[in-house]
């Protein structure tokens, strides 16, 4: 039997490479969205200057079938929550119902009697079973699906070694978050879920401050950008604003993926400013300009303390629902599956049935928190770069995986920023009113 699935596993592998190799270069894609976006005719600064007929001509610059094509692929994302949560679901009931968290543990407990070095052999047991597990959802999901829309470069090879790399930080990080949460439940049984959410929160800080020097350079390659082209009208947006940047960052995204992105990262020193390539190789000048004043609009309103704080009261609440939720399940099917308590290891899979179960309910509130945040950015963008037509040529280019106009509740439940078309009209009113600026008056 073991000589079997030693064959399967990379015949599998071998199959899915050929498959994949094949589909990857058949997927170059027609009838993309403008790659250069122009001013249309209506968007120009003249005395009858209409924000919604502008934002309307700004929209019909998108050909019909890319249209379908980006609706579909946003579309297909809201089912992919579905799915991803009703596999990942199946996949823990299985470890818990044919007892394999249970075996993991008793393993993990015959290697080792220290409970941290305990914890973190059933955490690399864990995590591989369920990687492997999940994979034919990952590969669909990840490789195939974003291949068929247009917006993944990667062949099979590098797209699986970045799946390698991505499982080697889950093993550290998830296995050191795992000692320290499960090292507070075994101390305190009855406020753990207090001090594991502040020890949760503790932990994403660290993450997020060492993730664009430690992390990011794993899977791709970060540079100081040199040309003063770019550079000179952002650092002087970034003195306007009193922010402490004196280099600007870019990133070789266009390694994985053909989407447009640049992002604000770290706090106080660690602050910097990062454009991925495929912006400064598509975008326009003011196009880039109005990214960057968004990302600026970040730092400045604070929206990583603020989040900081957000996600503190969330996760508390979710420690809280966690705590009943596992005394509830523990008492009725604890003895079933072989779990002693809270603090046995073997309860994981349960606590990620329960996480998961809780964020699929809590996904239309965490959308809106990050979208008004995202639409106060949006504002802060459009009034340090003035750069409307910029905006609204940005909006297009991510309209390449995003819906451009879904309807409000569409929006409220699956939109994590303001729709493409909210965003072009919200630049467009802006223009209207403050068209003296572009008309030279
Ligand atoms: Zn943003």
């Amino acid at each position: 039997m073991t000589l079997k699935t030693g064959w399967v596993i990379p015949l599998w592998l071998l199959v899915l490479f050929c498959v994949a190799s094949a589909l990857a270069q058949t997927s170059s894609a027609p009838d993309q969205m403008p790659s250069v976006i122009q001013v249309p005719p209506e968007a120009r600064a003249t005395t009858n200057f209409d924000a919604q007929a502008a934002t309307n001509a700004y929209l019909a610059q998108i050909p019909a079938s890319a249209k379908a094509r980006s609706d579909a692929y946003f579309e297909g994302g809201y089912w992919m929550i579905l799915w991803d949560f009703l596999y990942g679901a199946v996949v823990v009931l299985l470890l818990l119902n044919l007892r394999w968290s249970a075996r993991m543990r008793n393993l993990a407990e015959r290697a080792t009697r220290f409970k941290p070095v305990h914890t973190l052999v059933y955490w690399l047991q864990y995590l591989v079973l369920t990687t492997i597990l999940i994979f034919p959802l990952t590969v669909y999901e990840d490789y195939f699906r974003e291949h068929k829309y247009g917006l993944a470069t990667q062949t099979f090879g590098p797209w699986m070694g970045d799946q390698m790399k991505a499982l080697g930080v889950n093993l550290v990080l998830g296995g050191l978050l795992a000692m320290l949460l499960f090292g507070v439940v075994r101390r305190l049984p009855r406020t753990w879920w207090i001090w594991g959410a502040v020890v949760t929160n503790l932990f994403l800080i660290f993450v997020v401050l060492i993730a664009p020097v430690y992390i990011f350079p794993i899977f791709n390659k970060i540079t100081r950008l040199d040309d003063p082209k770019v550079v000179n009208p952002i650092l002087s947006m970034a003195r306007a604003n009193g922010i402490l940047a004196k280099d600007v960052y870019q990133i070789d995204a266009s390694r994985q993926t053909t989407r447009m992105s640049a992002n604000v990262s770290g706090f106080a020193n660690t602050m910097r400013i990062t454009l991925n390539d495929n912006l400064l190789r598509r975008g326009s000048p003011e196009e880039i300009q109005s990214v960057v004043g968004h990302e600026m609009g970040h730092y400045v309103l604070n929206h990583i303390y603020k989040g900081i704080m957000y996600y503190l009261i969330v996760t508390v609440a979710l420690f809280a629902c966690l705590y009943r939720g596992l005394d509830w399940t523990l008492q009725r099917w604890g003895e079933k599956w072989q779990i002693r308590g809270v603090g046995d290891t073997a309860v994981l899979p349960l606590v990620i049935l329960l996480v998961s179960v809780l964020g699929f309910v809590f996904t239309p509130i965490d959308n809106t928190f990050t979208r008004a945040q995202e639409n106060e950015a949006d504002m802060y963008g459009l009034n340090t770069s003035r750069q409307p037509d910029g905006f609204a040529q940005a909006a297009i280019h991510l309209g390449e995986y995003r819906k451009m106009s879904p309807g409000p509740l569409e929006e409220w439940v699956f939109f994590d920023h303001p729709s493409g078309r909210n965003r072009i009209y919200a630049a467009m009113r802006w223009k209207a009113e403050n068209l003296k600026l572009f008309t030279g008056q």
